[in-house]
């Protein structure tokens, strides 16, 4: 389902648990085409978790979540959805999580030409011209682990959108690298929100959400405690928790 005017991502009163531990508290989320949505919390809020959720690395116990069109099912039980979910959500980590032992190029078309069965030539083409656009072009023939981490992170980036990805999701994409390459990642971010993408970013980057998101999320203990457009819940936040958070890390 490509539907432009239905929501990507519609998640009712969805609960998870580690255990005894209510990580997921009846979260309410709806994502729609070209939404750019930045989720702020403390450490261990569930942030992690609840993007985590969206392309099915983590199960869920109750609740209803739909990916563009996909019904995901409490307790994993949705493989044929989970499938094509993962070829349909793109994610970039914390840690780039590239293959060491393959060459730039070749960490982005391993996935077009194995699960997209594209040829060598199609899949190659496109993973130039997407290196093209995060400026590393140059770096194709080499290995991820000779390149520096902000130039990792953009092959992360290419390789997720090679995929040609209808969402993407970051997890503090930034939080492992040195402070002067956090700028040419999040200038890789910027355009793609720019250009229409659908993201949802999980970061501490506070300048950066209050400028691409449209929307900012404050998690707090598992429930979205607010949100809102950034210039509201930056600057005329309601709620105490947030108000308070934001005083920390502002
Ligand atoms: P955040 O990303 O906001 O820091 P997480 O989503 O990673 O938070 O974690 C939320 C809570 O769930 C934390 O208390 C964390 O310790 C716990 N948690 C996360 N992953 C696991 C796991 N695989 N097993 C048990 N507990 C987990
Ligand atoms: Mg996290």
């Amino acid at each position: 389902m490509n539907d432009s005017t239905q929501p990507i991502v519609t998640m009712q009163k969805l609960n998870k648990h580690f255990g005894s531990l209510h990580v997921l508290k009846d979260i309410n989320l709806e994502i729609v085409p070209g939404e750019v949505v930045v989720v702020i919390g403390a450490s261990g809020s569930g942030k992690s978790t609840l993007i985590r959720c969206i392309n099915g690395l983590e199960e869920f116990q109750s609740g209803n979540l739909t990916v563009d069109g996909h019904d995901l099912m409490p307790f994993g039980k949705s493989t044929k959805a989970l499938q094509k979910i993962r070829t349909e959500v793109g994610m970039v980590f914390q840690q780039f999580n590239l293959f060491p032992h393959l060459s730039v190029l070749d960490n982005i078309t391993l996935a077009p030409m194995k699960v997209r069965g594209w040829n060598r030539e199609d899949a190659e083409e496109t993973a130039m011209r997407l290196l093209e656009r995060v400026g590393i072009a140059d770096q194709a023939k080499k290995s991820p682990t000779q390149l520096s981490g902000g130039q990792q992170q953009r092959v992360a980036l290419a390789r997720a959108l090679a995929m040609e990805p209808r969402l993407m999701l970051f997890d503090e994409p930034t939080s492992a690298l040195d402070p002067e390459m956090i700028g040419e990642v999040l200038d890789a971010m910027r355009e793609l929100a720019k250009e229409g993408m659908t993201m949802v970013i999980v970061t501490h980057e506070m300048g950066f959400a209050r400028e691409v998101a449209d929307r900012v999320i404050y998690i707090h203990q598992g429930e979205i405690t607010e949100q809102g457009p950034p210039q509201q819940l930056f600057d005329k936040p309601q709620h105490e928790r947030t108000q308070s958070f934001l005083a920390r890390v502002l």
